[in-house]
């Protein structure tokens, strides 16, 4: 992803930010097709279906007829992506949430060479076609990479507007020699490699942390509507993209070296979306251990793991192996002797057969190296099959 400054002028402005309107209006609408949808009931409507009721809409209303019908429509399809990413149980993301004016505004634009183009006039400045908006300036600050197909424009709360050109990111050869790595989950640390390593995402430093804190605590003492809230905001919005940009840099660094260094990359089949979902239970079967199980969920969601599989498929497409994580934590990757008891604590392995002493994550992540594939997928993207035959692979 590369992020550019985009100049629009002032007429060109006006355009974009009906397009954002348009785009947050139609992702709204869908937002509440499905929050009335619940367990047991028809599905709420898809993308295809939605795409027919959108034209409805413009045909009805011309405000909406007026606007772009690819900023909309891609909204609907954006929206489609983030629900595969709700119900996607390896990878899981947040529920698609309401779009607020001033907050989350933006707008994609797909079909280079129909709804738009890019062209550089200096070194220094880029002209990229925006429809009904048309060349619109932005700063060439860094090459624009090969083979974009899309654009994603946004307007920050200091309003700046930016475009992110999106590549399909390139496949990162493996070295060809039947390498293996086994990648273990943890809470603490956020990847531990069957070589030994152990990887932490990056957050925030403690003092960034305490910063945080206080600035969220001010906030909730602001008063409404003041501009010492709108800082405020604006302050936190920062702190957290810095979080944020921390750990995708991350994730894309390491997914590319374990690609290039290993063939055969195996992950632990894990149904995070299950273990972070299950704390709260439901009326009838409250969960337990509520209060813990949320500081170890957040530990797992913000460690950034769901992030680092998802960039591995991208990269290393096809040569990723999911394995059943059942036993991986008790068994011994030194003999096979299986024991809850040799698992001593968080961090500490230690074989009550053979006495082989090991960090507890690392001897997990031995044994999803050595494990058999109970599915093998590649990075594909959006379309997943509901039922999905397990596939033994010989190893
Ligand atoms: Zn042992």
């Amino acid at each position: 992803m590369s992020r550019y400054r985009l100049l629009p002028s002032p007429a060109q402005e006006a355009v974009l930010r009906d397009h954002c309107a348009h785009a947050r209006y139609v992702w709204n609408l869908a937002v509440e097709q499905h929050a009335h949808w619940r367990l047991g009931r028809k599905s709420a409507p898809g993308y295809l279906v939605q795409c027919r009721q959108l034209t409805q809409a413009r045909a009805e209303y011309p405000w909406l007829a007026a606007g772009s019908q690819t900023v909309q429509q891609q909204a609907l399809r954006d929206f489609a992506q983030a629900m595969v990413a709700f119900f996607d149980r390896q990878n899981p993301a947040g529920r698609p949430r309401w779009r607020k004016a001033g907050r989350d505004e933006g707008f994609r634009i797909v079909g280079r060479g129909t709804q738009w183009d890019l062209r550089r006039t200096s070194r220094k400045v880029g002209h990229v076609w925006i429809p009904k908006a048309g060349w619109l300036r932005f700063r060439w600050s860094r090459a624009v990479p090969d083979g974009v197909k899309s654009y994603r424009v946004t307007l920050d709360s200091a309003g700046r507007w930016h475009i992110t050109f999106a590549a399909i990111p390139e496949p990162v050869p493996g070295p060809g020699n039947g390498a293996t790595v086994g990648i273990d989950r943890g809470v603490v640390v956020s990847a531990a490699l069957s070589t030994g390593a152990l990887l932490t995402a990056p957050g925030l430093v403690t003092r960034e942390q305490k910063r945080l804190r206080r600035l969220e605590r001010k906030l909730a003492r602001a008063k409404r509507c003041s501009n010492r809230r709108r800082q405020l905001k604006q302050a936190l919005a920062r702190l957290r993209a810095r979080e944020t940009g921390r750990r995708k840099d991350w994730a894309e660094k390491t997914s590319t070296d374990i690609a290039r260094r290993f063939d055969v990359i195996r992950v632990e089949d894990l149904q995070i979306k299950n273990m972070t979902r299950s704390a709260k239970g439901t009326r009838e079967n409250p969960g337990r251990n509520v209060r813990q199980k949320c500081g170890l969920n957040r530990g797992i969601l913000r460690s950034g793991w769901g992030l680092l599989v998802r960039r591995l498929e991208d990269k290393a497409s096809g040569r990723v192996e999911r394995i059943s994580p059942a036993y991986t934590s008790q068994t011994c990757s030194g003999c096979g002797h299986r024991d809850p008891e040799s698992r001593e604590s968080q961090s500490r392995f230690r074989c009550r057969a053979c006495g082989l002493q090991v960090h507890a994550d690392v001897n997990a992540a031995r044994n999803i190296a050595a494990g058999h594939a109970v599915t093998a997928r590649g990075g594909d993207g959006v379309a997943r099959p509901v039922n999905r035959e397990p596939q033994l692979l010989v190893s």
